[in-house]
């Protein structure tokens, strides 16, 4: 490869704080909220326009039960809550029954971009948006990473920090700190999201866009895929999850490039299948997502990967930071439609055209409700002692990511790394030698539901 020799130069310390946080989602800034609550001087970077990741900018605008599967036990609380009820009294959202497996909570996302706004500000976070953690600062001679480089409009500078809290999604810090990263063999397909006006005058064809795109979708060059989609609250229009973009690796720049192009393209095929299929129908495009919906890139490798037996079976941890009753649900990358697995035994393969239920394992007299994470899975292997990840990035094998990924749980992994990153600080302890009970107690008195 040719290569071109960039001058090394001085850069300027353009913020100084306790804790960095590079990430916006709501994994990122419930980290930065939870650590600027107990005292700590955080600030945040995002690549983007606003806060939400994948619930904003990917549309992706449904959170999961905050109960246990039989629905006698809250086991999600915090700020996912927090943030419910906010959108509740905007009129911005819509509760399903508790226990219900797929859907908890329907939300505006362009209602959540503000209330995220709101959020920060009400902490004094430092924001800095349209800023991409660029590199880290060479880690110094106590072992610990001293700043991360931003590049934004003003230029690149250096931002200083005592506890730096990864929430990319791609482990990005990690990776360019040369922490070991791995790829699943299958990494779950990327989505390109869609919301519609006219939904409604599809009548109905749109309870048949399963069958109109397994059947008509290989002649729009679609691949195989799993159709869902929900109307949006406060809103006159329908989300709609339909595309299948595979083979992308988010950790690669042509890769995401073909993955935006691609994932618009098989937009506008679905809706022209649509209008085929209902000529007198006034479906309309009302937005695209402003980046593709990823579902699964880099993982952090470290002493503890969580695995599908751990989740499958309600496995209790020492260190558990985070819980979930979300089933296992995997988007095949080799055959069209998802695996549901779920926790009493049985499972369910769904695709346009073919549904089959069956069990993974016999029957047995009690069944697991919920299943755990652990602060370990959060801490990268021979890393800077003040590093630690939060997100879809944690150490987990393809199963349980397949669970764990959801939004409502990795929401409580970001809480976990802010109250962490206080602790460490508070404790003057690399955050790998916490005490998880008193992370735990911590995490409760903030609001935590473990
Ligand atoms: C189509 C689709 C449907 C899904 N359906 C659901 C669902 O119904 N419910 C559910 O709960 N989950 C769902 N998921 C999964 C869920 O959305 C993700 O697993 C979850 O959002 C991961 O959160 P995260 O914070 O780890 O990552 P992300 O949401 O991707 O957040 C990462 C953030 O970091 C920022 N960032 C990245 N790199 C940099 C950088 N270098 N510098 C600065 N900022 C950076 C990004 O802009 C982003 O804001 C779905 C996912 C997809 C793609």
């Amino acid at each position: 490869m040719t290569t071109f020799h960039e001058p090394s130069r001085d850069l300027p310390v353009i913020h100084e704080a306790d804790v960095c946080v590079l990430g916006g989602s709501c994994t990122g800034l419930f980290a930065a909220v939870r650590a600027a609550r107990l005292g700590a001087r955080v600030v945040i970077v995002e690549k983007d326009n606003c806060f939400g990741g994948i619930a904003t900018t990917a549309m992706v605008n449904v959170w999961h039960s905050l109960w246990n599967t039989s629905g006698d036990r809250q086991i999600i609380a915090g700020l996912t809550e927090e943030v419910i009820d906010r959108l509740d009294r905007r009129g911005a959202l819509k509760r399903n029954e508790k226990t219900h497996p797929s859907v908890g909570f329907a939300f505006n996302s362009e209602e959540l971009k503000i209330e995220l706004d709101e959020l920060a500000r009400e902490a004094r976070l430092k924001i800095y948006f349209h800023t991409q953690f660029a590199a880290p600062a060479p880690i110094n001679e106590n072992g610990r990473l001293a700043a991360v480089f931003v590049e934004n409009k003003s230029g690149r500078g250096a931002i200083r920090a005592r506890v730096f809290i990864d929430a990319t999604g791609d482990a990005d810090l990690a990776a360019r700190l040369g922490c070991e990263t791995y790829l699943a063999n299958h990494l779950q397909p990327a989505t390109a999201c869609a919301r519609f006006s006219g939904w409604d005058t599809l009548g109905d064809t749109a309870g048949r866009l399963g069958e109109l795109l397994r059947t008509r979708g290989p002649a729009h060059h679609l691949p195989p895929t799993f159709a869902w989609g929900c109307r949006v609250p406060g809103a006159a229009t329908y989300m709609l999850a339909a595309t299948r973009v595979h083979g992308i690796n988010p950790a690669q720049a042509d890769d995401l490039t073909h993955g935006e192009i691609e994932g618009r393209r098989q937009v506008r095929a679905i809706m022209n299948i649509l209008r085929e299929a209902a000529p007198d129908s006034r479906l309309a495009l009302e937005a695209l997502p402003s980046r593709l919906g990823l579902r699964e890139s880099r993982h952090i490798r470290s002493s503890y990967q969580l695995t599908g037996d751990d989740v499958l079976s309600g496995r209790p941890f020492e260190d558990t930071i985070a819980q979930g009753s979300y089933r296992v649900d995997v988007h095949h990358q080799d055959k069209p439609g998802i695996t549901l697995r779920y926790l009493d035994g049985t499972e369910e393969y769904c695709a346009p055209g073919a549904y089959v239920r069956s069990r993974w394992r016999p029957e047995t007299p009690t069944n697991p409700t919920f299943y755990q994470v652990p602060y370990r899975t959060l801490l990268p292997l021979n890393g800077p002692e003040n590093v630690i990840v939060a997100g879809r990035m944690l150490d987990v094998d393809p199963i349980a990511h397949a669970a764990v990924r959801v939004m409502v749980n990795m929401n409580q992994t970001g809480e976990a790394a802010g109250v962490a990153a206080v602790l460490a600080l508070e404790t003057g302890q690399p955050l790998a030698s916490l005490n998880p009970g008193l992370l735990r107690a911590k995490l409760i008195e903030g609001g935590s539901a473990l």
